[in-house]
């Protein structure tokens, strides 16, 4: 088909031009003494999208999942029991390999579009009083519902009651898209991927720690050895890694970096934010309802967004790629055939979310879903507008 092809799913998202062309180069040695120029400054600006001051960042050649992995083995034991919450499908895989690794997994479900049940952890800290709990975890933003969990209260209740269990969060589809601070939270362990809010390939696996992670990884009893802190620290202090790094995926890093800085991180999530307010202005114009039960758990960075009884939400996804070249989110697990989502994360402007908005409504209408033409992208429309005047009267 001609023209582009469009892509809004939550990830892999869209490359800047600037960050592929930085990823064009010819191979290059990574033990060569200039390499520490590329990389020494690489973990410092990182750090700066963790708003991680004291602590330290590994940088893997894995996606996600591989830093998920590195947090608990490096810095758990086996047998640790750890509290986790599952509501969609990244929670549950994060439940899944803390099983299979070998941890004392207590799991609270809740409905999915919700999110991290806080009161409930709340409860359990505080009946833990041997403090057996050795690890709270979050999963910042579920991917699979459009959730947004409040990572700073789990810190509250982990205060509250004075417990010195770490705190985990997955942050792969909200760090460098909407607000995160991890040395204000107090997180221990916070896993990051490049090819979401980073806008870069799959293949970077970010784990930035805390130095209580860090001392507890010199006593925790996990096997771990692709992973382990100590070799990557003994290679990464010099500028170096243990290893082949993707020297590609560095470079595209560096760009994607100085264009994150460029921007400014807070104008990053501001603008993730009217982005998606946007999008949320079409659903309500479509009467179609959101995965996310209430206001509070709407994620900035993803919507996944119900289809009306009787309508197969994989149909849909199908019909928008093959007939309009444009690629959606899938109903995960539980919520498939569901609910189809848009990835508003990332490399994206308004005219970028208007298109999808089109997209979506043409193919709505084309699988008989009852919509007025046009309803859902001249709603995202006032909003911007609405949103634009509240800037200019606001800088004025
Ligand atoms: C994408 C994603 C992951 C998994 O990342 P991979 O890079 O595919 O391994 C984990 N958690 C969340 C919340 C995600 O969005």
């Amino acid at each position: 088909m001609p023209g582009h092809t469009h892509l809004f799913i939550p990830g892999p998202t869209n490359i800047p031009e600037q960050v592929r062309q930085a990823m064009n180069l010819p191979m290059e040695d990574m033990r060569s003494p200039r390499y520490p120029d590329l990389i020494l400054p690489l973990f410092a600006d990182v750090k700066k999208v963790f708003k991680n001051e004291a602590g330290r960042v590994f940088i893997y050649p894995s996606s996600g999942t591989g830093a998920w992995e590195a947090a608990m083995t490096n810095v758990l034991s086996p047998g640790d029991r750890v509290l986790m919450s599952r509501f969609g499908q990244f929670s549950h895989l994060w439940v899944d390999m803390a099983e299979r690794l070998g941890f004392d997994v207590h799991c609270i479900d809740v409905d999915w579009g919700t999110g991290v049940p806080v009161e409930l952890y709340a409860e359990q800290l505080a009946a833990d009083t041997a403090h057996k709990i050795k690890a709270v975890f979050v999963t910042h933003n579920e991917t699979a519902t459009g959730v947004t969990s409040d990572v700073a209260a789990v810190r509250a209740a982990l205060d509250a009651c004075r417990h010195p269990a770490l705190l985990f969060v997955d942050g792969v589809s909200s760090i460098g898209s909407i607000d995160f601070r991890q040395d204000e939270w107090g997180v221990d362990c916070a896993v990051s991927g490049s090819q979401k809010g980073f806008m870069l390939p799959a293949g970077l696996g970010f784990l930035s720690v805390s130095q209580k992670a860090l001392a507890a990884s010199k006593s925790a009893r996990h096997m771990r050895c692709y992973f382990a802190f100590e070799d990557m620290i003994k290679a990464n202090d010099t500028g170096y890694f243990p290893y082949t790094p993707p020297t590609q995926l560095l470079r595209g890093l560096r760009a994607s970096l100085d264009l994150m800085f460029e921007e400014g991180l807070e104008n990053i999530f501001a603008r993730h934010h009217r982005l998606a307010n946007g999008v949320r202005a079409a659903i309500r114009a479509w009467r179609l309802k959101l995965c996310a039960t209430e206001p509070k758990w709407q994620s900035d960075t993803v919507s996944a967004i119900r289809v009306p009884e009787g309508t197969d939400a994989a149909k849909v996804i199908q019909h928008a790629y093959r007939a309009y070249n444009t690629s959606l989110g899938t109903g995960l697990s539980k919520v498939a055939g569901k609910v189809f989502r848009i990835g508003h994360l990332g490399a994206l402007n308004e005219v970028m979310v208007l298109g999808a908005l089109s997209a979506v409504e043409l193919t709505l209408l084309d699988c008989g879903v009852a919509i007025e033409p046009g309803s859902g992208v001249g709603a995202a429309i006032e909003q911007f507008r609405s949103a634009a005047t509240i800037a200019t009267t606001k800088a004025a």
